[in-house]
Parts: C-alpha cells; sequence; structure tokens
C-alpha cells in the first residue's frame, strides 16, 4: 500500500474494543486484511502482504531480528564480553556506564540486572513534565534499593509545553516526538559531558521489534521538531534539549565513541517475569500498559493517536509479542479486544491534559477533530538519515565481518605458532605468516568501512 494523503479526515475510532480497520493515509478503496501470522492490519497505511497473508513486519522480523537476536548460549558469551568491556573501560571511574530510567519496565529492569551483572552505573531520569507519580516512586524506590546514584534532569515545562502544543496544532501522528526527543538529547549530552562513553538500553527485540514507520516519526529528527516549533510555537527555546544530526550521528559515536548497548537482547528477556521479579523484590509498581509510565503518552497512545489516525500501538507491542513467541496470536487478539479507556479515566486525562497544556477542554477537543497531516508535510531530514543510517549500519556489518573474518585466521596462526615453537623455525615463521594475513584482512575491512563513512 502507498500513503494517500487525501484521507487525512479524523477516524474518530472506537475506543470500546470493537476492531479499528480504518485509519489516516490509507486509501478508502482499499481492503481491510490482518495478517495471518502476526495481528497487524491495513490499518498500517505502508503494510504489505505476502501470498500466504503474512505482513512486512513478520518478513523484517525473519530476516533481520532474528539473526541479530541472541536469547541463547551465544548470547550469554557475547554478554559476557561486552560486559568485560564495559567493566575494564570503568577501572578507576566512579562510573562505567549510564542508564536512562522512565521507571517503566524494560528501564527498571535493565537497572537491576545491571548492578546484578556487576557494573557501576548511574542514573538519568529526564522529566518531561508528564511523568506518573507511580514512575517516580518506581524510579526511587529502586535506585534506592540498589544503591545507585540518581540525577533527575528537569525539562523547562514552559519550553517543553510550548514544543508539546506546537506538535498538537500541527495534526501530526507522532505527538511523543517532544518528550522522546528531550529524553534521548538531554541523556546523551549527559553521557558526554560526564564522560561515560557506555549508554545501556532497555530497548529490545523480545517486546518491541514491530513499529510501522508511517504510524511514528523518527523523534531524533532535529529539523522536523524545530520546524514545527517554529510554525506553531509562540515562545524562543533555550533550554529544551535537542541533537543536532551531526551530533547524533558523528560526533558522539565516532568522535566521542559514544556506545549504545542493548543487553536484553542477549538474554532470554520476558517482560512478564521482569514485572514479577520487579513487583517482588524491588517495590516497583505497575502502572497499566505499555509506556503508560507518563500520562501524556497514556493520553495519546489511548486516546489521541487511535481515536484521530486510527494506529492503535496495542497492535504494533501485541505483535511483537506474538513473532517473539512471548504470546499466541490469539491472546494478543483476545486483547485487543480490551477497551482503550475504561470508566472516568479519559474524561480524567482529558481535563489534566488540558490543564497542564493551558487550553480549554473545548480547545483541545477542536484540536483533535481537525483534519490529520503527515509528517512529510513539514520540514524534515528523512533521506538524509535514511541514506546516513543505511550507510553506518553498513560499515558497522562490515567492521564485525571482517572482525569475523579476521578471527579465524588469527587463532589458527596462533595455533600454528604455538606448535611451531615447539617445532622449530619453519613453524615459527608459518605461524607469523598466517596471522600476518589475519591483520591485513582486519585491516582491510576497517578501512573499507572507514571509507563507506567518508572519513
Ligand atoms: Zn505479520
Amino acid at each position: 500500500m502507498t500513503i494517500d494523503l487525501t484521507n487525512a479526515l479524523p477516524a474518530c475510532a472506537p475506543l470500546d474494543g470493537s476492531p479499528i480497520t480504518e485509519a489516516a493515509f490509507v486509501s478508502k478503496d482499499s481492503l481491510y486484511q490482518v495478517c495471518t501470522r502476526c495481528i497487524m492490519d491495513t490499518t498500517d497505511p505502508l503494510i504489505e502482504f505476502d501470498e500466504d497473508g503474512v505482513c512486512n513486519h513478520c518478513k523484517y522480523f525473519e530476516n533481520n531480528i532474528t539473526p541479530a537476536w541472541f536469547p541463547n548460549e551465544e548470547g550469554a558469551r557475547k554478554l559476557a564480553a561486552m560486559l568485560a568491556e564495559v567493566k575494564a573501560y570503568g577501572k578507576g571511574k566512579e562510573y562505567d556506564c549510564i542508564i536512562g530510567m522512565s521507571g517503566g519496565i524494560d528501564s527498571s529492569y535493565i537497572a537491576v540486572k545491571v548492578v546484578e551483572w556487576g557494573l557501576r552505573p548511574l542514573v538519568v531520569h529526564v522529566d518531561a513534565g508528564w511523568n506518573s507519580e507511580l514512575a517516580v516512586q518506581n524510579i526511587e524506590e529502586i535506585t534506592r534499593r540498589l544503591g545507585i546514584d540518581l540525577v533527575t534532569h528537569v525539562v523547562d515545562w514552559e519550553e517543553m509545553k510550548d514544543v508539546q502544543l506546537a506538535f498538537m496544532r500541527s495534526n501530526v501522528a507522532n505527538q511523543d516526538v517532544p518528550q522522546d526527543h528531550a529524553f534521548f538529547a538531554a541523556l546523551y549530552s549527559y553521557a558526554i559531558k560526564s564522560d561515560i562513553k557506555y549508554v545501556i538500553s532497555g530497548s529490545n527485540f523480545a517486546t518491541e521489534s514491530i513499529l510501522p514507520q508511517a504510524w511514528g516519526y523518527n523523534a531524533m529528527d532535529i529539523k522536523h521538531l524545530e520546524s514545527i516549533h517554529k510554525e506553531f510555537g509562540t515562545r524562543k527555546l533555550k533550554s529544551f534539549p535537542r541533537v543536532g544530526f551531526w551530533d547524533f550521528y558523528f560526533r558522539f559515536p565516532m568522535v566521542k565513541g559514544m556506545k549504545v548497548l542493548a543487553p536484553l537482547n542477549f538474554i532470554e528477556y520476558d517482560k512478564e517475569e521482569a514485572m514479577r521479579i520487579l513487583e517482588r523484590d524491588w517495590g516497583w509498581r505497575y502502572y497499566g500498559g505499555k509506556h503508560y509510565e507518563s500520562r501524556w503518552t497514556r493520553f495519546f497512545q489511548g486516546y489521541y493517536l487511535p481515536y484521530k489516525f486510527g494506529y492503535d500501538k496495542r497492535k504494533a507491542h501485541l505483535a511483537s509479542l506474538v513473532v517473539a513467541g512471548q504470546m499466541t496470536r490469539e491472546q494478543a487478539l483476545k486483547e485487543l479486544e480490551k477497551p482503550l479507556y475504561t470508566g472516568n479515566m479519559l474524561a480524567e486525562d482529558k481535563a489534566f491534559v488540558s490543564k497542564k497544556l493551558g487550553i480549554s477542554e473545548e480547545e483541545l477537543e477542536k484540536l483533535i477533530h481537525e483534519p490529520c497531516r503527515h509528517y512529510s508535510e513539514f520540514p524534515h531530514n528523512e533521506g538524509q538519515f535514511e541514506l546516513w543510517h543505511g550507510r553506518y549500519q553498513k560499515a558497522l556489518a562490515l567492521r564485525s565481518k571482517a572482525k569475523q573474518i579476521s578471527g579465524l585466521p588469527k587463532v589458527m596462526g596462533n595455533k600454528v605458532l604455538a606448535t611451531g615453537r615447539r617445532g622449530g623455525a619453519y613453524g615459527k615463521a608459518l605461524g607469523n605468516k598466517v596471522l600476518r594475513q589475519a591483520v591485513r584482512m582486519r585491516n582491510y575491512g576497517k578501512a573499507a568501512a572507514r571509507k563507506m563513512l567518508g572519513r
């Protein structure tokens, strides 16, 4: 399917758990279809199905995620190597890594694991003004019980409010851009400023591998954020955490050597089990939905996005669990029948959000019923991001390939060398030759990777 910009009317989709089958930017003529393997459907404007009715997200999982996901013995080896690297780096330093913590399941669990693995993290929490009380309690309780340091970066609320309102007025789908951007920009800047190289992330393939591109645009695109703010904002941004393209792709990872690690992909990460452990041992309490640790996100994912655009993010979360084998397709479909909001909660959230943003509830309703706009209607850097992301990934893949290729002759070389030492000059010469070949191969791979990055 393709994006159909002519269908921009608010979907006003049902929130009571009945099927949401229509969505913004999906052609009105297209037939409704659900993937036969996961539960993604044609409310994703860019979904594609093969002849068996299996969607492109399932294919992507099979081809791109599975080879990079190691919830097994190989993962245990990779994790051990990763931990050794971080520990070696941290020798003599106050902290060896930094963790961004939202108070949700993934970031809370990773904090617990990191301490269990013997690392010494600094925890950074970015308060963008929407924290639920439970999330704050979770963060304080866990860091206190773990005995680790916590710093909270509070985003200037007047600026945050201005950016958030600008996004509401722009009518784009991804209303989490201001919060997400501030979160990562503040966290990464903090890591750079404190000279901590390793950022440990709770992101993982087990619970969040599927997310349609059409449902939410890249929060790291500063051009997009600033252009929307310029058009609809009312005040100058002074301290709002921002990270530009250059810093994000080059200065932080290449010059400063910042590395973001996702160790949950090297263990068997079971969300339900993680939640049980957090509740049982760490005084953590559940707040009722993925990413609902933020009241804004609850309003956005539970109301704004499904009601206005017909995009129900639960489908993507549940589909991720299905393809990762953590839930059956039937269980996921059953879960989807639950209402997005129950009782008085929606009315309470609407009152809370409008008050917090400093607008009337009528104005909030009016904004929600305005036509949907597509992110591509505003200036953005998508092409550049895709180009560089592609090159960056290719270069990384090439580098790891070079390492792999050079690994084998190196082992062989060492073996021959060891035998050679016992066997005399010829063996030694042969061993050295194989070793040199290995180094040459690795250097060739490194050079090729540098060339692709244009350095
Ligand atoms: Zn699928």
